[in-house]
């Protein structure tokens, strides 16, 4: 029997709630964009934007997915032919090294498992052999959403350091702004890329990067074709340039408000927020585990994100069936396995505007799911889970 009353819970990684401030500030005619309320509004989410990638530098706003602000990192820092260096983390970092070689640039990855953070020592061997440095990028995926494995980027930095390479370090944020602390400055990344639908709690349809002096000066000699995604076009002082275009505004006055939010809440406790409900979630994937049937994809635990967890299914089980019964019994919304884990796995998201009781009610479901799916697990994962939010377990 399916109940059709009640809310859904959306917990996949990526589209997240929207919280009904960032909803109301979007419910408005458009406005006249070369006015100077919009235009106020427009410039202090570009200033605002710096602290929540904790840089001093400039942020770019495009109206785009996340997808959208790869190419807009790639087009802005380099030429075709460039070779570029991707430690392969998961689904995500395959795809935006495919996205680089339709770009002209020739891509290498250093091939990793899918269940483990980028290994700081393979890199800096790569780049140390790169006596020619030839090399001319790093792209590394901070939180990679299919695999549920967050990298550690100042390790990646200091490898890339020890190696004495000057290659650009672009970080993929996506998954981990406002979920995972992230130091733009303080860990010396050239090109950050973000999207509005994760951890932003906004609807999709805003990419973002974060350029560093050294990036922005690459930009100046970069022959890749673009224009729309040009940093130098949206530094002008054409506010119509800011955009190339007309602005998203409903976008532009959803992110104010939910740029308020964030720094209202602060980012430090936002994190803080974000790692104690993934905990709750681990400790029931922990116990489900126990029975042999499923397991955590990311094996070691410190590299468990904060924002997603993956979970694989056993041999010969449709991953995808645990899915499916969630959204049709419990209207429950989770994700699915990518690329090579397809079929093999779902992903329960956790970022964004939920709270206890809806990672306590998605926790619940699942577990009846996997009751229904005939799925072996351990018993009192949400059990477990309560117990860690009641901070009673030892
Ligand atoms: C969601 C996601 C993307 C892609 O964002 P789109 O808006 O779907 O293009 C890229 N990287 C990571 C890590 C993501 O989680």
């Amino acid at each position: 029997m399916t109940v059709k009353r009640g809310r859904n819970f959306l917990l996949t990684p990526g589209p997240t709630p929207i919280p009904e401030r960032v909803l109301n500030a979007m419910h408005r005619q458009p406005v006249d964009f070369a006015g100077p309320a919009f235009l106020e509004t427009a410039r202090s989410c570009l200033e605002d934007l710096r602290p929540i990638f904790k840089t001093a530098g400039p942020v770019f706003l495009y109206t785009s997915s996340g997808h959208g602000a790869w190419e807009a990192a790639l087009s802005n820092a380099l030429s075709p032919g460039d070779r570029i260096l991707v430690p392969e983390t998961g689904n995500f970092s395959a795809a935006w090294k495919d996205m680089a070689e339709a770009l002209g640039l020739l891509a290498e990855d250093l091939p990793g498992d899918w269940r483990h953070a980028i290994d700081p020592a393979q890199v800096e061997a790569r780049l140390t052999e790169d006596r020619g440095q030839e090399i001319k990028a790093v792209l590394a995926v901070h939180t990679d959403t299919a695999t549920s494995v967050t990298s550690d980027i100042p390790a990646l930095r200091a490898a890339m350091d020890r190696a004495g390479h000057p290659a650009l370090l672009m970080v993929d944020t996506v998954a981990s702004l406002v979920t995972t602390d992230f130091c733009m400055d303080e860990w010396q990344v050239d090109v950050a890329v973000g999207a509005s639908q994760k951890g932003l709690m906004l609807p999709p349809g805003l990419g973002f990067t974060a350029a560093s002096e050294k990036a922005l000066a690459a930009g100046q000699t970069a022959t890749m074709p673009r224009r729309y995604w040009d940093w130098r076009e949206r530094t002008s002082e054409h506010h119509y340039k800011w955009f190339c275009g007309t602005a998203p505004e409903h976008l532009v006055f959803g992110l104010r408000e939910a740029i308020d939010m964030v720094l209202e809440e602060g980012l430090e406790a936002a994190f803080a927020r974000h790692a104690r409900l993934a905990e709750a979630v681990r400790r029931a994937v922990a116990v489900w585990c126990e029975a042999g049937a499923l397991a955590f994809n990311a094996l070691v635990p410190e590299q468990r994100a904060q924002s997603v967890t993956t979970i694989l299914t056993p041999e010969g089980f449709d991953g995808d069936k645990v899915r499916t019964t969630c959204r049709e019994r419990f209207d429950v919304a989770l994700g699915g396995g990518l690329g090579r884990l397809q079929g093999r796995a779902f992903r329960i998201g956790h970022m964004g505007d939920i709270n206890e009781p809806m990672i306590l009610g998605a926790l619940a479901s699942v577990e009846a799911a996997l009751e229904i799916c005939g799925l072996p697990h351990g018993k009192g994962g949400v059990t477990a889970a309560i117990a860690h939010l009641a901070g009673q377990d030892a």
